[in-house]
């Protein structure tokens, strides 16, 4: 049975440095939520509050409806994969991905059937006699989470479950175990500082900062709809352009930036207010579109440049395009054969209102 998480205005204090600064958010029964932010922003000390490792200093902690604050941790039916996730090095496969099962009394037989099932979801059915030494490390990985699943835990707490794996066997076992998590019956908390894996794996991804979340939603809405500066830079790579916003209202503005480029764009937090902004646009985001094709149409937020550099990056090309006026941007396209932009071709610079994103300017 999958369980609930509500974490309630819990702080966290090490000697002077506040780990976790009053962090409240509820977790439906099934979910899968990443925890993302930098190294030191507090993503570990929240998982080993709900854990049990650590107390909270104030605050409640409530899995499946039961405060569970002062619980010992093997009280709590926590599924745990941590990052050094070690298996034990002088015991079998089976007998790693058995461990819990056996601490807690089951019987021989269910342990053996339960076993087998784990380590074929992880994928491993043959692999059960061997000892970890005798693995790579993407099969320790999975053997590791096949033990964090073994007890069919209702919540499974995953801390950079990936991290100690190669940028090639991270992605592909990041598919695998989206997978896996799917075909159990768990909440699960990922904690990452990676924003791509922290955008597949959860269906809400919670961005921290100096121990707090400031921002919490679906990928698509927390990349595309960032609240601040902060949180943009965080989750990929943009343009920013400082301006003034002038008149504003259902969701859209009209923007002067600081060159006299003039545009409407997308307001998704009426904070940004009137004054002083900043303008965030995705590389993606921006059309590419030769001089004739865009002469024609007439269309709002459209200006006129020049390319100055493409780099070809595989599947996708970055194109660095000089705007008439002032400035840069930088486009990202996919890498098709036939569509290519030179350096000097002259370009109109397509920026959509809906990818122009408005966020307050940084304290
Ligand atoms: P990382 O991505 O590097 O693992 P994190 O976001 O998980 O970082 P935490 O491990 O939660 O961050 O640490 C938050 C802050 O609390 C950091 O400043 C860290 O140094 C401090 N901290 C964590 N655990 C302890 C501890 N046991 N004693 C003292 N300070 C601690």
């Amino acid at each position: 049975m999958a369980n609930s998480v509500e974490f309630i205005n819990a702080v966290k204090h090490f000697g002077d440095v506040t780990a976790v600064d009053g962090v409240s958010f509820s977790i439906a029964g099934g979910e899968t939520v990443a925890l993302l932010g930098p190294s030191g922003c507090g993503k570990t000390t929240i998982l080993r509050i709900i854990a049990g490792f650590e107390r909270p200093d104030s605050g409640v902690v409530r899995i499946a409806g039961e405060d569970v604050t002062r619980l010992r941790p093997y009280q709590r039916n926590v599924g745990l994969l941590f990052q050094h996730y070690a298996l034990f090095p002088h015991m079998t496969i089976a007998e790693n991905v058995a461990y819990g099962l056996r601490y807690r009394g089951c019987p021989r037989n269910e342990i053996d059937d339960r076993v087998a099932q784990m380590l074929e979801l992880v994928r491993l059915p043959d692999f059960g006699h061997r000892k970890p030494h005798q693995l790579s490390g993407g099969q320790q990985q999975r053997v590791a989470l096949a033990r964090a699943l073994a007890t069919r835990p209702g919540l499974v707490l995953l801390d950079e479950p990936l991290s100690a794996l190669d940028a090639k066997l991270r992605q592909e076992l990041r598919a695998e175990l989206k997978q896996v998590l799917a075909a159990v019956d768990a909440t699960t908390i990922v904690v990452t500082h990676d924003q791509e894996e922290a955008m597949s794996l959860g269906e809400r991804v919670f961005v921290m900062k100096s121990g707090t979340i400031v921002q919490a939603g679906p990928p698509n809405e927390v990349y595309g709809q960032p609240r601040s500066r902060f949180v943009a830079e965080f989750m990929g790579r943009a343009n920013w352009f400082r301006g003034r916003l002038e008149a504003h209202g259902n969701g859209l503005a009209a923007f002067v930036g600081a060159n006299g480029m003039k545009l409407v764009v997308s307001t998704f937090d009426d904070a940004a207010g009137r004054g002083e902004v900043d303008l965030c646009v995705r590389p993606e985001s921006i059309d590419l579109m030769p001089l004739q094709a865009a002469a024609t149409s007439g269309e709002r937020n459209r200006i006129p440049g020049q390319v100055l550099e493409v780099t070809p990056l595989g599947a996708m090309r970055q194109i660095l395009v000089e705007l008439q006026g002032g400035g840069q941007v930088l486009a990202v396209q996919p890498n098709r054969s036939g569509e290519a932009h030179g350096p000097g071709q002259p370009v109109i610079v397509g920026l959509p209102a809906e990818g122009c994103v408005v966020v307050p300017v940084a304290a």
